[in-house]
């Protein structure tokens, strides 16, 4: 078979080894690494994606001593009894021609717990604890306990270590000047402040040998002020490859940066662009990363030789078997990472197990099993939602008959509205694979085929079904505030789904009621325009300079992108907490961020009085005062849509609910498309 891409499917030689491919899964943290027993699941997760046929794995970060673990119970490997567990993990992989690199992240003041250390004692902004500065004695035996900790990796039959320099970690920290203020030998120049990255890296070649590989992953761009500048990241690759390192990887900001590097919102491949300037400069092979998340684009970033090899994580979470169907020229199979972190990032800072939201099925490989049914049976799905979507796949893999039923013309439910979003293309993708799926499990779709209460029983009944799902979703909730009904006759009053679905023309003047997701969603679809096709103007927007003029690669303030806002648009909430807090962890001061960059006025501990001709009557803090709109739009939240339930339990044909039609409280597609693969393994 003719390949659709060659480039990344290319082997890679490295001299003493050979890599399958041209694909490195990237570092994740799971969690499962912590858990109780939690290493038979790793090895189960690590073995799908290596069955999958990525060419090389980086697990997770791990530390190479107690002060640098990332919490108080995270991993570390600097033991020789800690060394079997991670024999799982390498064996299982090894069934299949696929390299596994371990990690060492060493995390220094962003280590979340009072031994942390650091350059010098500087708190980071996202850490409470302040770190003591590290001894020169210190510093010494840590690069000592990298060098063990390699040792041992190799012990554990990994392929190799990739050592963690970016991310705004210690070898980071000790590299910039931001975090760097040590007079000794250890601080000042360059070439001191990156002593400790390049004597790791000798260190831990001493111990490991020549054919073992070494990955450093540089931070290429700091995107924090006092970051270093291009000269320096040069001079430091130089020297990471005299040193030892078989790869070079690609680190994009560090944590505590303002800049979005990985979110939805992000343009694909958006800073393959400094590695490829990087490629100019050392002869070993580089790898690129962030926001990669189609074979197309990694081919493409492959074929103009903007890097050697391209690293992509959540998409591995999102699809184990992500190059297998490259491969076959399956891409359109693919179940696309649409960048959420819902399941995955905000999850491993909930200190959650990570997972997917469009795969439930990662990190949970051995819990969430779908075995070929006793008794299939013949199964109506009403509503071609997240839910009724996943429930229909799922179901139909282990053998059953499905059938779905949707009253609108195309598949998706609110996932049509959502993808509408400037920064929400992604979902498209979801759409995309569902469409897919169906067709491939042969289930078939009844679209326009509205169920209603009077006959819906009936004719599920008289067309042979055993049983029903129903996933038909929410309907906005409604309000009580004095004049609403007139607004909602007069069009003052729109819902979202008027605003996103229909397209009914907004004025210039708009209150917001209700600042959870789908409000937010709407005050960006009236200010912004979707700028991931455009990545100048969107690095422009978060004051990145792609000339790298100064350290970090950051504009000065006046330089960054100025929004004329379009609109004047007030988003409230009646909670009195910060609006947005209960947005994602790792996205929401994204959302909050772009909104004032576009004027959003945000409103919070509002009530909402009364709706005239003029706009909104609100009170805060004891105080009226009216809001002159043109409209008023209403986000306040969704109540369940099940009113056809009844008539099925009356007419004795088995009803069960998943998604929105379930709870519709704080439901999102993570909870709907979970919910679905739950009950289809129960079905
Ligand atoms: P729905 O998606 O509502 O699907 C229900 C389906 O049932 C619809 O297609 C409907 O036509 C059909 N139906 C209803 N009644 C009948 C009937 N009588 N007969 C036949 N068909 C019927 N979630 C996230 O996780 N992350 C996000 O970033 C996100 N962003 C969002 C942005 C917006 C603007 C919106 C509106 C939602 C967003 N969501 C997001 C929420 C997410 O889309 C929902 O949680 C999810 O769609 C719920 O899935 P569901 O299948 O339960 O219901
Ligand atoms: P939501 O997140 O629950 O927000 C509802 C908003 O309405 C809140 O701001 C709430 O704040 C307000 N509200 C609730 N009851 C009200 C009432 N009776 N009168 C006035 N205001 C009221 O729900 P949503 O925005 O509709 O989103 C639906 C789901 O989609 C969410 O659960 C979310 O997970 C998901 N979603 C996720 C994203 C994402 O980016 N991850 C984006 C969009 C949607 P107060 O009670 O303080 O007023
Ligand atoms: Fe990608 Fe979202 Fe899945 Fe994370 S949860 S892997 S961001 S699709």
């Amino acid at each position: 078979m003719i390949t659709a891409y060659p480039n990344l499917l290319a082997p890679l030689d490295i001299g003493f080894t050979q890599l399958a491919n041209r694909v490195i899964m990237g570092s994740m943290h799971t969690g499962l690494e912590e858990e109780r027993g939690g290493f038979t699941k790793l090895a189960a997760f690590y073995q799908a994606r290596a069955k999958g046929g990525v060419g090389l794995i980086v697990t997770g970060g791990v530390s190479p001593n107690l002060r640098g673990r990332i919490a108080p119970f995270g991993s570390e490997l600097s033991h020789f009894w800690q060394v079997n567990k991670h024999k799982k993990v390498t064996k299982a992989v090894h069934q299949y021609p696929t390299k596994i690199c371990l990690q060492l992240l060493h995390t220094g003041r962003y280590a979340y717990h009072p031994f942390a250390v650091a350059p010098s004692k500087i708190k980071s902004p996202i850490s409470p604890f302040t770190p003591s500065a590290m001894s020169v004695r210190q510093i010494k035996s840590t690069i000592k306990d990298y060098a063990y900790s390699a040792r041992l990796a190799a012990k554990a039959g990994y392929d190799g270590v990739e050592i963690m320099g970016s991310e705004g970690y210690l070898i980071n920290q000790f590299a910039c000047i931001r975090t760097n203020k040590r007079a000794d030998e250890w601080g000042g120049s360059i070439e001191n402040r990156m002593r400790l990255a390049i004597d790791t890296i000798k260190a831990v070649r001493a111990k490991v040998g020549e054919q073992f590989i070494i990955i450093f992953r540089l931070s290429m761009l700091d995107l924090v002020e006092g970051g270093n500048s291009w000269q320096e990241v040069v001079t430091m690759a130089k020297a990471v490859e005299k040193a030892g390192a078989t790869l070079i990887n690609t680190g994009i900001g560090w944590h505590e940066a303002r800049v979005p590097t990985i979110v939805t919102s992000v343009p694909r491949a958006a800073f393959s662009w400094v590695t490829e300037r990087m490629k100019q400069e050392v002869s070993i092979p580089l790898i690129t990363t962030n926001r990669i998340n189609t074979p197309d684009v990694a081919e493409n970033i492959l074929a103009t030789g903007q890097a050697d090899m391209v690293s992509m994580a959540r998409p591995f979470l999102a699809d184990p078997d992500f190059i297998n169907k490259a491969a076959q020229n399956k891409a359109d199979e693919i179940n696309t990472c649409i960048g959420c972190n819902q399941a995955c990032l905000d999850h491993v800072f909930a200190q959650k197990r990570a997972s997917c939201l469009v795969n439930p099925m990662a990190c949970y490989e051995t819990e969430l099993v779908l075995e070929k049914a006793e008794h299939p049976k013949k199964i109506a799905v009403v509503g071609a939602g997240p839910a009724g979507l996943a429930f229909s796949v799922y179901a139909a893999q282990r053998g059953h008959r499905v059938e779905l039923f949707d009253k609108g013309n195309e598949i998706g439910g609110q996932f049509n509205v959502a993808k509408q979003i400037p920064g929400k293309e992604e979902f498209f993708e979801t759409l995309r694979y569902f469409d897919k799926q169906l067709d491939l499990h042969n289930i078939k779709r009844h679209l326009n085929s509205e169920l209603v209460i009077e006959s819906c029983a009936e004719k599920l009944k008289s067309a042979g079904f055993d049983e029903v799902i129903l996933a038909t979703g929410i309907k906005p909730r409604k309000l009580a505030i004095e004049g609403l009904a007139e607004g909602l006759a007069n069009n003052k009053v729109l819902s979202y789904l008027q605003v996103l679905r229909d397209k009914v023309e907004v004025g210039k003047r708009v209150a917001i009621i209700g600042a959870g997701g789908i409000g937010f969603d709407v005050a960006a679809y009236l200010s912004e325009k979707s700028l991931t096709n455009n990545l100048d103007a969107w690095l422009k927007n978060w004051g990145v300079d792609k000339s790298y003029q100064q350290g970090g690669a950051l504009l000065n303030k006046g330089e960054i992108g100025k929004n004329m806002p379009v609109r004047n648009i007030t988003l409230l909430q009646r909670k009195s907490s910060k609006v947005g807090k209960g947005l994602g962890k790792t996205s929401g001061w994204v959302h909050r961020a772009n909104l004032a960059k576009h004027a959003v006025t945000m409103v919070a501990g509002a009530s909402y009085k009364r709706i005239t001709d003029k706009g909104l009557l609100i009170e805060v803090d004891g105080k009226e005062q009216l809001l002159k709109v043109d409209h008023i739009i209403i986000c306040a939240g969704q109540e369940s849509n099940r009113d056809l339930q009844q008539e099925f339990v009356d007419a004795g044909l088995p009803v069960k609910l998943i998604g929105g039609a379930n709870i519709a409280a704080e439901l999102d597609a993570k909870r709907a498309i979970r919910q679905a693969i739950e009950l289809a393994i129960k079905i």
